[in-house]
Order: structure tokens, then sequence, then C-alpha cells
């Protein structure tokens, strides 16, 4: 046994036994809210890993073995999120001519952001990385940029829901080897389960780590409900830890959400020594990842266009694109041509003739998830935990404080929390069609949520029913607190369609980067890879589709058509041709962003996606 494994496995023992005789615990686990470090910490060691060095792998093949030559093709990009910029920016690296072409006026897509009257930054959402991100990870050190990451202490921090105002934490303790590490930092934590509840989780989850992606893939039927019941895991998991997670991971509750994507996170995860270490990235997304990543396009000869949006492809005889035609009527011609939307917006520009073709049916089978993410700014200084916190309340999924953990949103006597609200809609397991109701019930119910997190710390406030109610902290009544810390202002952005919604079954039906027409390809983060639908994936998902086009130019191999569906073959072969709806409308959420609500994105919204305004309850 190598020695760093067998002084894991001791520490193991060693802490298994403190558990067990039930000592008590020292104070900086149970008193965990105080001994959280207001500092970032030095960029793990992310690359000595074996994903890191197949990102870097690839990287390196489009410098060498993928190089045009005189080979150069033009690509025509649709979509200048990160899949978008990732492709481009791969594609320029081995010679190519990129252009994206982007609907908005703003790079980014679902990390996007804009400021509002007063300057305040508005993000589509609050977005953390992970040392487990290979290709987020390479893409940094290529760009040069690797210190915009803010990298906080290796922990995970929950709020408890018994205990309003008091968190409990996850310590990965330093120098302990993965997988031992997690189970060290959940051997360790007192608060959330019991030890017989961490002895009987562990089994059905050790195929993950040993068969790895076949066991995983072999989940996908199943919700995270359905395999604790069917592995026998009680009950109180859910409750403690998967709800959170699965909120987290897919903005989604667990009776919703494929295991494939839990047992997904967690190899990525648990593979890798500093995994799970969580950094922020130190300003807005568009002018610290998107720009350097244009720099990089253009500097290679690449160009990227905003307020550019696709309205239709055309088509040769033989089915492959002659062109594709922008709103205002400008004609793209090129030699590749490369989607780079999200999914909801692919659908409906797929031209006719595509229409019954298998690979392109199956995009029937996936759609976007709805999520709101929250900008609330406060008077006063709430707690500062340096931290993502996954705040397991029935309406909130993780928030962080960014004037504590993000340089540019800086503030040391106000708070500015970003939260993540889900679910907020029926697809996504909630009961209440969040996207339908108004900002003024979404803030309220909030405020009320917000108020149990920090019982001692947010304000009564006649404004905010929530507030107004008696609160309990450690087990005793608290009296009113009108000076507490009240809401100044806040910004709710609706995304009606994110991520594709990872409920059971779906991993089969995403298609492979390479499409079966001659000058097409897909990227996105819904295509097939490893990295479920998260900036990760966006970026590998970029890259994966650079390859295919930059191997076809040269004559290179690279990897090939995913297998469809049998059942989706058959439907294919008697369906009749659809003509596209088209892509219409003029604001971010026509064109599968986020934005904060008015009349003219509503009535975009009624006319385009009528579902997600049915109101529920
Ligand atoms: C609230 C929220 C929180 C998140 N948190 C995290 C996180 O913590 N960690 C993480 O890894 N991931 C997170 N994600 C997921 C992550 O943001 C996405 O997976 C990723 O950004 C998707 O990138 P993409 O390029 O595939 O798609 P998109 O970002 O959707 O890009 C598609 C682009 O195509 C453009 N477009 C659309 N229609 C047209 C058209 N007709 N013509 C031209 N262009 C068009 C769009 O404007 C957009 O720029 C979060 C997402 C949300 C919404």
């Amino acid at each position: 046994m190598a020695p760093r494994t067998a002084r894991a496995l001791l520490c193991v023992a060693a802490a298994a036994a403190l558990v067990a005789k039930r000592a008590p615990l020292p104070r900086s686990i149970t008193r965990a809210r105080s001994t959280i470090v207001m500092k970032d910490f030095p960029q793990p060691n992310v690359f000595d890993t074996d994903p890191y060095r197949e990102g870097s792998r690839l990287s390196d093949r489009f410098k060498t073995d993928l190089q045009a030559g005189d080979k150069k093709k033009k690509v025509a990009i649709i979509g200048g999120g990160l899949s978008g910029l990732s492709c481009a920016k791969y594609l320029s690296d081995a010679g190519h001519e990129p252009t994206v072409y982007e609907a908005r006026d703003v790079l980014g897509g679902k990390v996007s952001a804009w400021q509002d009257a007063d300057g305040d930054w508005i993000e589509t959402g609050l977005h953390i990385f992970f040392g487990a991100y290979p290709n987020m990870m390479r893409l940094f050190k290529e760009l040069d940029i690797e210190d915009r990451l803010q990298w906080k202490v290796h922990k995970m921090v929950f709020a408890m829901q018994e205990l309003p105002g008091e968190f409990t934490t996850f310590d990965f303790i330093p120098g302990i080897p993965a997988p031992f590490n997690f189970g060290l930092a959940i051997l360790l934590n007192q608060k959330m389960l019991t030890l017989g509840e961490k002895l009987q989780t562990a089994p059905p989850l050790l195929p993950m780590l040993v068969e790895g992606q076949e066991f995983i893939d072999a989940q996908d039927e199943l919700s995270v409900l359905d395999f604790m019941r069917k592995y026998g895991m009680p009950e109180r998991i859910n409750e403690e830890v998967f709800i959170s997670m699965a909120k987290a991971l897919d903005f989604i509750d667990p009776d919703k959400l494929s295991m494939t994507v839990v047992l997904t996170a967690m190899n990525r995860f648990l593979n890798e020594d500093n995994g799970l270490q969580m950094a922020f990235l130190d300003g807005n997304q568009p002018d610290r990842l998107c720009a350097p990543m244009v720099e990089s396009i253009e500097r290679n000869g690449g160009k990227v266009f905003c307020e550019k949006p696709m309205e239709r492809i055309e088509l040769n005889e033989d089915g492959s694109i002659k062109k594709v035609v922008l709103r205002g009527g400008e004609e793209v011609v090129a030699d590749e041509y490369v989607s780079a939307l999200p999914v909801d917006v692919l659908k409906r520009v797929v031209p006719e003739k595509w229409s019954t073709m298998p690979y392109f049916k199956q995009l029937d089978e996936l759609e976007g998830i709805p999520v709101i993410n929250l900008h609330m700014w406060f008077d006063k200084k709430l707690t500062t935990i340096d931290h993502l916190c996954f705040s397991r309340s029935p309406l909130l999924s993780v928030y962080a404080d960014m004037s504590t953990t993000c340089k540019e949103y800086a503030d040391d006597d106000k708070s500015m929390l970003e939260l993540v609200f889900a679910p907020c809609s029926p697809i996504a397991g909630g009961d209440t069609n969040w996207i339908a109701k108004s900002d003024e019930d979404i803030i309220q119910a909030t405020m009320g949520e917000l108020a149990r997190l920090f019982p001692t710390e947010i304000a009564s406030d006649p404004r905010y029913e929530g507030t107004m109610k008696p609160r309990t902290f450690e087990g005793g009544a608290l009296p009113e607190l009108p000076d507490g810390a009240k809401l100044r202002k806040s910004a709710v952005v609706r995304v009606p369609r994110s991520v594709y919604a990872a409920i059971p079954g779906r991993n089969k039906y995403r298609p492979s980067q390479k499409s079966p027409i001659d000058n097409f390809s897909l990227c996105g983060c819904f295509t097939s890879q490893k990295f479920l639908g998260s900036m990760e994936g966006a970026i590998l998902a970029g890259k994966l589709a650079a390859e295919v086009v930059a191997a076809r130019a040269v004559g290179a191999d690279a990897p090939g058509d995913k297998v469809i569906q049998q059942h989706v073959i058959d439907e294919a072969a008697t369906a009749s041709p659809k003509k596209p709806v088209g892509c219409k409308g003029r604001t971010a959420v026509a064109f599968g962003g986020g934005y904060t609500f008015d009349q003219a994105i509503k009535r975009e919204l009624e006319g385009q996606d009528a579902v997600q305004l049915t109101p529920l309850n």
C-alpha cells in the first residue's frame, strides 16, 4: 500500500474511533462558524491529476497535430457563451479563422453580467469554480489569468436547519488524499448525520469509485430518491445532504434529479485531492473571463461579434449548410459551422430537412430548467462567511455574500447576498411556479427564509411579513430586531431556460459534438461530455467541437458519433418534418439567458414559452 494511502487510512480509522467514542469535538468543529478564515487561499494543486493531464493533451493537440497549416478553415460559431468562446479559442489556437456571432450585447450567455442604473453588477448566476474543473483550470493557465480565481478554504459550509443561525462544515484536512479526505470530513462532522447513517450511506456509493463511469451511467433512469430507496439509504440523508446537493447541481429536487448527476459530480470531485475546493472569480465574468478569451481569439486571427443574432440556417441540396442568415439579412458563409446555442434555442432553428434525423430528433428529450438568481443589498454587514453556503432551506439553494467573497464587489460595511432560488417550478420539483410570480412575491418569500438563516441579524421589517414572525435561536425566542440589517435594494434575475434539466433518463439523449452533417458541429454544456451542464462542461464541449472541426480539416482522428437510442430512430422514421419556429425576440430570455423582468421580457416569454408563465400557486 502506498505510504500516502496508509497514512490516510490511519487518519480515517482514528477519526472513526473518535466519533464512535463520542469524544467531545474540538471547538473548531462544533463552532464551525467562528473558524472560517476570511482570506483567499493559494491555488491548490489541481494539475497533478489524470483529468488535468487529459485536458492538457487536448489543448496541446491544437498546437501540434491539429495545426491547420494550409488547410485553414473559416468557421462560423453561433453563440458567444463559454462554449462558443472556448470553441473559437481552440480553433484559433489551431490556426483556423473562427468568427463568433453572439445575439446579445454582452458575451457569456449564462455567465453574462451587466450593470444597473446605480452601476451595481447584476449576474445571471452565482458561479463557483471547482478544483475538479480540469479544462477550465487549464484555460485559466493558458490565458495567464489564474490570479483571478479567489480560492476559498477547502470546506463545505451548510446552514443548520434545526438551529437557525448556525452553520456546520465538512472540513477537508490538508495532506489527506481523496477520497479519504471526504470520508474523513463527513466522519468528523457530527451535526448532520449519525454514525449509523454515515455507515449506511457509504456502501451504495462505493461502486461509483470502483466501477466508475459504467456504474454511474447505469443509474441514469433512477432519481436520487429512487436510488436511495433501492439501496436502503436512510431517508434522512435526503433531507440532510441530497436536497441541498441536488439543488446546487441542477436547481432541482432529489425526487426529480437523475442519480447519474450526483454520482458524476461525486466521482469527479472525490477522485481528486482538491476536487471540491471552491473558487470565486474576482469580478464580473464578461470582463474577467470572457474578455481574455476574446483577446486570445483575436490575437490568433479570429473575430467575435455581439448583437448578431442568427435568424435561420439555409441548406444545400445534400443537407449541408449553405449559409446562416443573421437578423437584418446579413449572410454568413463559412467552411464549417458550429452551434453554441442553448438547446432550447437550437430546437427552434433546426432546419425542416434535419428535423426528422434521429440526431436532431433526440433534442426533443432535452429542455432547460428554470432558475432564479437573486441579488440582495443590505444596509449592514451580515455574518461574514467567506465561502459558498448551502442554505438547506426550502426555497433557496446556495448563496454567498459577494461583498466578502469577491474582490470587485467587496464592501466592508454592507452585505450583498447573491442567492440561487430553487426549485422554482414544477419541472424542478417545486409546487409553485415562481417564474410567473412577481418580484415582490419572490423577495417577500426570500426575506422570510433569510430571517431564519440570520435570526439575530436581519431586521424585523414591516415591509416583509416573514421577518416579523417570532424567531428562535439556540432554543429560545428572540425579541424583534428593529436595528438589524435592512434590505435596501434587490434584483431578481429569472432564467426561464437554464442548463438542461437532468431528470432521470436524459443523459443518453445528449448529442455528440460531431453531427451527421458534414460541415456542422455542436457544442454547449448540454452536449455529451462528462461534466454535466456546467461551466466546465461548456468549456470542454467547445473544445471537443473544435477538435471535431480541426481534425476534419487535416484528416486526423477525433471523437466519433454517440449511439442514438433505437426508439428515437424509430420515431424519426415516421415523424413529419417540422418547420423551424425561429429564434424571435430581442431580450436575453429569447436567447436562453436570464434578466431582470420587465413587461417587454414577459411579453416575449408569453409568445415563445407560455408554459413558463402559468401560475400554479
Ligand atoms: C443561476 C445559475 C447558476 C449557475 N452556477 C454555476 C456554477 O456555480 N458552476 C458551474 O460550473 N456552472 C454554473 N451554471 C451553469 C453555467 O452557467 C452553464 O453551464 C454555462 O455557462 C453554459 O454555457 P454555454 O455556452 O453552453 O451556454 P450559454 O451560456 O447559454 O451560451 C449560449 C449563447 O448563445 C447565444 N445565443 C442564443 N441564441 C442566439 C442566436 N439566435 N444567435 C446568436 N447567439 C445566440 C446566447 O445569447 C448565449 O450567449 C449556472 C447557471 C445558472 C443559470
